[in-house]
């Protein structure tokens, strides 16, 4: 079992809690946007208010070393906004100056350590790194559900150096466990019809999800660039259109494994397309007969209409990748018609994918989705059926 930083004893204790803080960044190297800042607040308020030392850390970016234009100093200066109290930014994430920040630390106080990828023994997971990093830690807790793909040294190193009985996730990771597990669930306990719907850019990146969920779902719904694959190789015309031929025989052995076990897979019957990524609109054709010179950049009215209708009929809905090119306005109305039928769906609605959540946030109906994923490569992993080693970390036999 995981326990939650609630059921763990905190008061007077040094919680170390790594957390997502890995904001996109101004060119002048402000906030540009506080969300995973934002996310992460129920944890370290839950923190503060039952008397523990916190001890925050967290990645940014990809340094290569010691980064001025990477430091967690703006980051921190926005923690300490949104929570109305002092936030002390080591100025290393280990040695002699986080350690006395770490000392002198009284109940309620809360520590920033320094982006932790400043060392390589974070990625590394390196044991003397991940030594140090537990030697600030009674407790140690992770709300950090994007990086619980990695085992690195904050997320997987260091816990074998806590007790058990001190070792949690906060909040956040708490319900991404819950809802992407919801998905992944006992077939017979889940809400149907349930649907996947699928886009985005490869099918090589999407097929340990759709593979991992064949067993489970009653339809698949594919959109995007990896629709074009599937209609090749069913036999249709897709012109320029960007296709994998390299996964043409796993697209042909899929839609046989789908046909065998009475699962549907609905791919697009009508398609926009134009000349180029950059043409100014594109035109309603057929989607086993695009013209030779032109490629598909979005799902037509016709295939969005059938979607959606899908879609509002579900119990269970599962949203990975857009269905075009959603980036340019001319094809975006696929992806946005998608987002908006899943967001008047009453069933249970998961949205996962850094670009899906993406066009969920633009299309302004965040609010109604049961459970929006923070994490893009972790929550496709967690589909995927892997176990990933930041949340394997954390179970204990209690
Ligand atoms: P997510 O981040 O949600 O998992 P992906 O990264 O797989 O999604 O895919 C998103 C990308 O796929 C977007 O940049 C989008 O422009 C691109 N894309 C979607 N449909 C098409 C298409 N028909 N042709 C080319 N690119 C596409
Ligand atoms: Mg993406």
């Amino acid at each position: 079992m995981i326990k939650s930083i609630a059921d763990l004893p905190i008061e007077g204790k040094r919680v170390f809690l790594r957390v997502d803080l890995n904001v996109p960044l101004t060119p002048a190297c402000g906030v540009a946007d506080d969300s995973r800042i934002r996310a992460c607040l129920p944890t370290i308020e839950h923190a503060i208010k039952h008397g523990a030392r916190v001890v925050l850390a967290s990645h940014l970016g990809r340094p290569k070393g010691p980064q001025p234009a990477l430091s967690l100093e703006p980051v921190g200066a926005r923690l300490a906004e949104l929570l109305g109290r002092e936030v002390l930014l080591t100025d290393e994430a280990v040695g002699d100056g986080a350690r006395k920040v770490v000392a002198d630390l009284r109940d309620g106080d809360v520590a920033l350590l320094e982006n932790l990828r400043f060392f390589p023994g974070e990625e590394s997971n390196d044991e003397s790194f991940a030594k140090q990093l537990a030697s600030y830690a009674d407790v140690y807790v992770n709300d950090a559900f994007g990086t619980a793909h990695r085992a690195h040294a904050s997320t997987v190193g260091m816990i074998a150096y806590v007790s058990p009985s001190a070792r949690g996730a906060g909040f956040l990771m708490k319900r991404e466990i819950e809802f992407l597990g919801r998905l992944l669930g006992e077939p017979e306990r889940l809400g149907r019809p349930y649907l996947a719907v699928i886009g985005g850019a490869k099918v090589a990146d999407k097929i340990a999800v759709l593979e991992n969920l064949l067993g489970r779902v009653n339809a698949f719904l594919i959109g995007g660039a990896m629709a074009n694959t599937f209609l090749k190789a069913k036999g249709a015309n897709v012109g320029k259109s960007r296709v994998e031929e390299d996964k043409l025989a796993l697209a042909r052995a899929f839609l046989k494994k789908a046909e065998d076990r009475g699962v549907e897979v609905l791919l697009p019957v009508d398609v926009v397309v134009a000349s180029g990524l950059d043409a100014a609109s594109g035109q309603i054709v057929r989607a086993d007969a695009m013209p030779a010179d032109s490629m598909a950049l979005d799902i037509g009215p016709e295939s969005s209409a059938g979607f959606a209708d899908r879609i509002a009929r579900a119990k269970t809905v599962f949203w990975n990748g857009p269905m075009g090119v959603f980036e340019k306005k001319p094809f975006a109305a696929g992806t946005l018609a998608v987002a908006k039928a899943v967001a008047a769906c009453r069933g249970l609605t998961v949205v996962g994918g850094g670009d899906s959540v993406a066009a969920v946030n633009e299309a302004g109906i965040a609010d109604q989705i049961s459970h929006i994923s923070t994490g893009g490569g972790a929550s496709l992993e967690f589909i995927e059926g892997k176990k990933l080693p930041g949340i394997a970390a954390l179970e204990v036999n209690e």
